[in-house]
């Protein structure tokens, strides 16, 4: 992970494990959507923060932040990591983990928007905290959903005769022979990665390998989206279904690459 060189913080005193220290390094910015506001805002912290002491090379510091116009409230974590003494007069630094609680007040700028927009969220959070057999699982609920959503237009068979679901891999062979959803950049590989978010799920893999294929799963499910999205005669018959084609392609477009 890269690491940033800055100005001692911690004034030059170790902070020991447990202990808090109030530390002034100037205000913490990020901007959101604001609910209130219903637009995107700065969101700006107090003067102090708050920092909390794990060791010689890390510590973990807490802030709020308010909307600068409606006053909202949310919180944000971070994990400061350094190889060196972090309470030194020039630590190398680098953000190990980070957190938003942003609860129902606001939104990422980049958040995804549309009708996947809540499993990406979700599959993102749980890819943030570093559960990957979780973050999957909704990755591998859209590509069902977008599947099963295409096999309906093109009148495939989602059922035997006898009521019981056919297995999802075959309806996607079928929908993939009749409609070519997995994007062809994945076409080599896009069964692969199929079978991958599956025997992921089904704790086949380790969780370190899990976090590691999120990405190109991610990239693979969204292309997925996109390639439907992209259909003319899909494309409307997924606006009749009261899908929001735009949002699909914003989502499809969005901050994957
Ligand atoms: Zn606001």
């Amino acid at each position: 992970m890269a690491t940033t060189q800055v100005e001692g913080f911690l004034g030059g005193q170790t902070l020991k494990w447990g202990k808090h220290r109030r530390i002034k390094i100037g205000k913490v910015l990020r901007n959101f959507h604001c609910r209130t506001c219903d637009t995107q805002r700065t969101f700006v912290s107090g003067d102090e923060l708050s920092c909390l002491g794990l060791g010689d090379n890390q510590i973990s510091i807490d802030a709020t932040l308010q909307c600068i116009e409606c006053r909202s409230s949310v919180e944000i974590w971070f994990l400061i990591g350094s190889n060196d003494d972090i309470s030194g007069v020039a630590p190398e630094v680098r953000i190990e983990r980070y957190t938003e609680n942003l609860r129902d007040r606001a939104d990422r700028i980049d958040g995804h928007r549309g009708p996947f927009s809540d499993l990406v969220k979700r599959a993102q959070l749980a890819y943030e905290n570093q559960l990957g057999a979780g973050s999957i699982v909704y990755l591998r609920k859209i590509f069902e959903l977008v599947t099963f959503e295409v096999a309906e237009i093109a009148e495939i068979e989602i059922k035997k005769n006898n009521g019981k679901n056919i297995p999802f891999a075959v309806v996607l062979e079928k929908v993939n022979e009749v409609r070519n959803i997995i994007p062809r950049r994945f076409s080599s590989n896009g069964y692969q990665l199929f079978r991958e978010l599956s025997d992921i799920i089904h704790g086949e893999s380790s969780e370190e390998e899990a976090l590691q294929k999120y990405r190109p799963c991610l990239q693979l499910v969204l292309g997925v989206v996109d390639e439907v999205s992209r259909d003319n005669e899909y494309a409307r018959a997924i606006e009749e279904l009261g899908w929001d084609v735009k949002s699909i392609s914003e989502i499809a477009g969005g901050s994957v690459a």
